[in-house]
């Protein structure tokens, strides 16, 4: 196996004259949580947009397990082990917690390409719905409303959906945003229990968290990074501090 599962290279993304990413590269490690920081407008959506495929970059190479996904669409990226849970909430909000999961876990089938003699029982994908929703701490809402559910809560049901579709990686933007102490302290745990099954890539403000959780961080600044490297060597590195500082 590969060292890595996500390699990219040389990442360039333009809009008109401005280069928004300028010949960026990012390698992810199997099972790890690697994070992305950096000030507002420093590219980290930018670049997260152009690993799954909502905006192809201009310029170079991106490598996910044995594929070239430089220019794949995003739904064929779904397809080889990559999900990607958005800033805005993607939720189905007037069905159950176990039916906006159930969806996900069909989408999945579907893509497996299930034929009917060995498709999967009814019963098999309630137990997976159930299975999920343990795993993401609201299992006890099943039958709850999407849209009734607090922010925190449907935070973690979208990262349900995703791991629906059994990932390899998880892209996570700004998983704690607008959350309250306890969900932070939750969602901190979910994310960190992922790893055992999953590579997963985060863009996170709350710093005392990336830097509790992540075993690398890549600290970007107006378009290109300034510093990697696992939490103790970038919180103590000058230009992580001059980008935050500004001094
Ligand atoms: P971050 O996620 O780190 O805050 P972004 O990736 O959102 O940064 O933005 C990086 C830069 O690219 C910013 O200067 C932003 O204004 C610019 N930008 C982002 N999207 C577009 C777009 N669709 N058109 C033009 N400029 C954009």
């Amino acid at each position: 196996m590969a060292e890595y599962l996500l390699e990219a290279s040389g990442i360039g993304v333009r809009f008109g004259d401005f280069q928004a990413l300028a010949g960026i590269s990012l390698a992810v490690a199997h099972r790890s949580i690697h994070a992305l920081i950096g000030p507002n407008g420093a590219g980290k959506t930018t670049l997260f947009n152009a690993l799954t495929g909502v905006r192809p970059p201009n310029a170079g190479r991106i490598v996910f397990g044995r594929h070239d996904i430089t220019r794949a669409p995003a739904h064929r990226r779904v397809r080889y082990g990559m999900a990607r849970s958005f800033q805005v909430t993607n939720l189905y909000p007037a069905l159950s917690v176990a039916e906006n999961v159930r969806l996900a876990v069909q989408a999945r089938h579907e893509r497996e390409g299930w034929v009917f003699w060995r498709a999967p029982q009814r019963r098999d994908i309630a137990d997976e719905v159930q299975a999920i929703l343990e795993r993401i701490g609201i299992g006890e809402r099943a039958g709850a409303r999407a849209g009734d559910l607090s922010h925190g809560a449907q935070r973690s049901l979208e990262i349900g959906m995703a791991l629906a579709g059994r990932p390899q990686l998880i892209c996570l933007d700004e998983p704690l945003a607008g959350m309250g102490i306890d969900d932070v302290h939750r969602t901190k745990e979910l994310i960190v229990g992922l790893r055992d099954a999953m590579a997963v890539l985060l863009i996170e403000h709350n710093m005392s968290v990336v830097l509790s959780i992540s075993d690398r961080i890549t600290v970007m600044a107006q378009g290109a990074k300034i510093a990697e490297g696992p939490p103790e060597r970038v919180r103590n590195d000058p230009a992580v501090r001059t980008a935050y500082l500004g001094s």
